[in-house]
């Protein structure tokens, strides 16, 4: 919707001056509206100032799937429409994007993690179906060497992993993450004064890690297995070792810990996400998550990504 540039930059303002303010000035700032403390968890002031400006949402985000059988997500702004990898089938991410009245002809580029098959899977049908229409894909120059192409030739932008780059409205910058591929990178992206972090597929929590959540407003991060679930799970035992392993996935232990002691008190939603179908149940997952978030006294709003499922439209 088009609304006076004025009206945008107070809303925006206002967005980042909300987030600025720490977790109990959001509360006080609630309770003086009359919402209570559950919705208080949730309250950053925006619905108030988007009904003030008459706008609708500035960020729009949907995890259409998040598991080993296939991962995208879809981000985006007004103008720009991005999504992070496409081990979806081209007819499946067509439907999903439609269920959120998003057309799949309008994505503007895509940006891949690395090449594993539940995040490449759709990527080569999903560039041939562009039809003449170029559909950029960004990935690490390590990661570019590793995708079959078939028949098609799509523009391909690499980069060095940790490097920025800019897609329409979004800033985005890649970090390396530890894990079985040939260059595999998570992303943050930014625009509107609003940051999203997806990171999935990692054996372990980094330092650069760390440092790239740091004022994220939404987090994606994997919560892959139960430890106990693996041991005793069906999988052969060199893929236990794998998972478990510094270059495999992480464990729900292992996301909580993160949550305990590293996530940032800005992070308004959190999403738990490539959840193991055989290792792990998202109970489980929302549990711990849930027990580690009261430990830290955040408001932040858990949500887990069941296998399979898409999730809701996170609006910012
Ligand atoms: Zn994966
Ligand atoms: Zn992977």
């Amino acid at each position: 919707m088009a609304f006076p540039p004025v009206l945008r930059l107070a809303f925006v303002a206002g967005r980042v001056y909300m987030h600025g303010k720490n977790f109990e000035a959001k509360t006080n700032s609630a309770k003086l509206f009359g919402i209570n403390d559950e919705s208080a968890a949730r309250w950053t002031g925006y619905p108030l100032l988007k009904a003030l400006a008459g706008v609708g949402l500035i960020v729009k985000i949907c995890i259409l799937a998040s598991s080993s059988a296939g991962n995208s997500a879809f981000i985006a702004t007004e103008r720009t429409r991005l999504l992070i990898d496409a081990g979806l089938s081209r007819r499946e991410l067509k439907k999903r994007l439609a269920a959120i009245g998003e057309d799949i002809a309008n994505i503007d580029a895509v940006l891949v993690t690395h090449e594993h098959s539940d995040h490449t899977n759709g990527l080569s049908a999903l560039v041939r179906g562009a039809e003449g229409r170029s559909l950029p894909v960004y990935l690490s120059c390590g990661t570019a060497r590793f995708v079959d192409w078939g028949e098609c030739a799509p523009p391909v932008e690499s980069f060095q992993a940790g490097r920025g780059f800019t897609v329409g409205d979004f800033d985005i910058a890649s970090f390396t993450i530890p894990h079985d591929a040939a260059d595999p990178v998570g992303y943050t992206l930014t625009a509107e004064g609003i940051k999203v972090a997806i990171v999935t597929d990692l054996g372990y929590v980094t330092d650069s890690l760390r440092v790239h959540l740091r004022g994220a407003d939404m987090v994606v991060l994997e919560s892959n297995h139960d430890l106990e679930m693996l041991r005793v799970g069906p999988y052969p035992w060199p893929v236990k070792q794998r998972v478990m392993s510094r270059r495999g996935h992480l464990s729900n232990e292992v996301a909580a810990d993160f949550i305990r002691n590293d996530l940032d008190t800005r992070v308004s939603t959190l999403v738990l996400g490539h959840i193991s179908e055989h290792n792990n149940h998202p109970e489980l997952v929302r549990n711990l998550a849930s027990k580690a978030l009261r430990g830290r006294e955040l408001f932040t709003r858990l949500v887990v990504a069941e296998p399979g499922m898409q999730s809701e439209v996170f609006c910012y």
